[in-house]
């Protein structure tokens, strides 16, 4: 095998877009990748080039621009990318959520007004749900949005948006009272709004403030911020859709596919880490005989390799079976879970492979080591996959006796 994690069954177009991307990773991103992460910068010159590919338009249909590509395409391109550098996937994941909840659920003036400038990469999308004092407890959101006249008044504070500062579209989701009376379940009462706004930082639109970029641990050069609405005016025909109420299962509809996207960027990172590991292990020499000679060492490079192919599987096939239409909340959840953990667990054994240097900046197997974390709380945290595939096997396998 030339390498793991070949998908079998892709088609020539699916081949040839990857091998693209494959390419643009190994000569734009790889090289500069550790660099704008220490310096926390934004990588402008790879978003160009992204743009130049068509990535933002990846699965916008054709009719509005875009390629008109399947989720496993989407994918696979997330996984090669995560390969590079986690972040640059996390600067299209965002926009690629908004851009398939409008495709979705979008009315139709909603579609022509955003998708083709999106799929152009000339607006760019975030997402917004979590707020500070919640992320997993989605219904027990606090922001507002009160009717006045054609337009709402959204007030309410938001946390951890991905793109937050970068974005000219972010969808937020806020509880609206308006046709939901008191006692209304908390899920039926909120919405989607999508929300125009100047790119940076500051009063980006009048009532709404994206103070600055969170300082964080990793997962840098893309920015993640707070929202603040203060009585921020948006008019009526920005609720998606159209129709109040709907806003949590627009939402959870974008996190599951979300989620394959998070399996496929833990299965990149994981390939990159095994990549650093089985390279260095034949470089450096210990008591006579480089360390890949020593069984422990090849153990654990089996391990790591076994871990990439199997979460590599699990996302291909959480993709495939979104893409035939099929519910596929299990195995999002499953890949999402898996290719999450066994991520972390390939990065820690190619850190300790690296002995001391892994500690050292220099050293690529740093950056991955800080990033691997994130995988493990976004878009729903360990603990909240295994509930989502608890209650689903309880579906499946129901006691009949
Ligand atoms: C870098 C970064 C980027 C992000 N980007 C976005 C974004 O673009 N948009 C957005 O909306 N959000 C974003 N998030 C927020 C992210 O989705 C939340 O952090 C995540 O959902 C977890 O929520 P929380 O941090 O509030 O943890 P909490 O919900 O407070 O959970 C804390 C701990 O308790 C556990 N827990 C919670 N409930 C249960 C339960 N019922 N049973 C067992 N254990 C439980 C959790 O698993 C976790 O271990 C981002 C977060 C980070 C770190």
């Amino acid at each position: 095998m030339a390498r793991l994690a070949q998908t079998a069954g892709l088609t020539d177009v699916q081949q040839e877009i990857l091998s693209t991307v494959r390419d643009f990773v190994d000569k734009e991103i790889i090289p500069v990748a550790t660099g704008l992460e220490h310096r926390d910068e934004y990588p402008q010159q790879i978003v160009d080039g992204l743009k130049d590919l068509g990535l933002f338009g990846l699965m916008i249909p054709e009719e509005y621009g875009g390629l008109g590509e399947s989720l496993l395409t989407y994918a696979l391109c997330v996984e090669e990318i995560a390969r590079g550098w986690m972040s640059v996937s996390g600067i299209i994941n965002t926009h690629f959520i908004v851009a398939y909840m409008l495709k979705q659920h979008g009315t139709q003036e909603q579609k022509e007004h955003f998708l083709p400038r999106m799929a152009a990469g000339d607006i760019r999308g975030a997402f917004s749900m979590s707020e500070p004092g919640l992320g997993s407890d989605v219904s027990a959101i606090t922001s507002k949005a009160v009717k006045d006249g054609d337009e709402y008044v959204l007030n309410g504070q938001k946390m951890w948006l991905t793109n937050g500062g970068t974005s000219s579209l972010v969808a937020v989701l806020v509880r609206s009272d308006e046709g939901h009376p008191e006692g209304t379940a908390p899920h039926k009462s909120m919405t989607t709004f999508l929300v125009e706004k100047e790119p940076g930082f500051g009063e980006v639109r009048p009532g709404l403030t994206i103070p600055g970029k969170i300082d964080k641990m990793g997962y840098k050069g893309v920015d993640t911020t707070e929202l603040i609405m203060d009585g921020l005016r948006i008019p009526a025909d920005r609720v998606l859709g159209g129709v109040t109420g709907r806003g949590f299962y627009h939402m959870m509809d974008g996190v599951e596919v979300g989620r394959v996207n998070v399996a496929a960027r833990g299965c990149g990172v994981a390939q990159r880490a095994f990549e650093l590991g089985v390279g260095y292990a034949q470089q450096r020499h210990t008591f006579g005989k480089p360390i890949a000679q020593h069984q422990a060492i090849q153990f654990k490079l089996a391990e790591m390799a076994t871990k990439v192919e199997a979460a590599h599987a699990m996302m291909v096939n959480a993709a495939r079976k979104k893409d035939s239409g099929e519910r596929n909340d299990l195995e999002a959840g499953m890949a999402k879970y898996l290719a999450s953990e066994y991520c972390k667990e390939v990065v820690e054994d190619a850190f300790r492979i690296h002995g001391g240097y892994g500690f050292s900046k220099e050293y690529e197997i740093e950056r991955l080591y800080r990033e691997a974390p994130m995988l493990l709380i976004g878009e729903g945290t360990a603990e909240i996959q295994k509930m989502i595939i608890g209650r689903r096997l309880l579906e499946e396998y129901r006691f009949q006796g």
